[in-house]
């Protein structure tokens, strides 16, 4: 499967893409198809699979993908009342594209998994 080409040409800004924020690590940027008021996508701005290949090397990068994302959440008024963030791995996990992301969702009352 070679679709996490999509995320890679957003990051390059090849595909058109709403991105909110973008630094030398991370990127982020609206979902085409949103599941709430509020779900943005935030990827690195290097390849990494899946949660699968997170190592020693590279975990560092999960501290600022969460760290954009409470900062994106704030900015974007959904803090106080709450949000959710989930990674999504492989099939079981529901994984569509072959590309590290985490989903920030809010806006609305979630509905639960359990
Ligand atoms: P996942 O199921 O965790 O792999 O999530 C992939 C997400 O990427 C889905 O919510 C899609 O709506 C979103 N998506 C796919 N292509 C694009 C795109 N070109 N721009 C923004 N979001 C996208």
């Amino acid at each position: 499967m070679h679709n996490h080409l999509i995320f890679k040409n957003i990051i390059e800004k090849k595909t058109p893409a709403s991105i909110i924020y973008q630094d030398e690590t991370i990127t982020a940027f609206k979902d085409i198809q949103p599941k709430a008021p509020v779900h943005i996508l935030i990827i690195p701005n290097f390849f990494i699979a899946s949660s699968n290949d997170i190592n020693k090397k590279n975990k560092w990068i999960i501290a600022n993908m969460f760290e954009i994302a409470v900062h994106i959440a704030k900015k974007e008024k959904i803090s106080q009342e709450g949000y959710r963030i989930i990674i999504n791995c492989n099939k079981n996990g529901g994984q569509e594209i072959n590309y590290l992301h985490m989903h920030l969702l809010g806006g609305k009352k979630l509905k639960s998994f359990f």
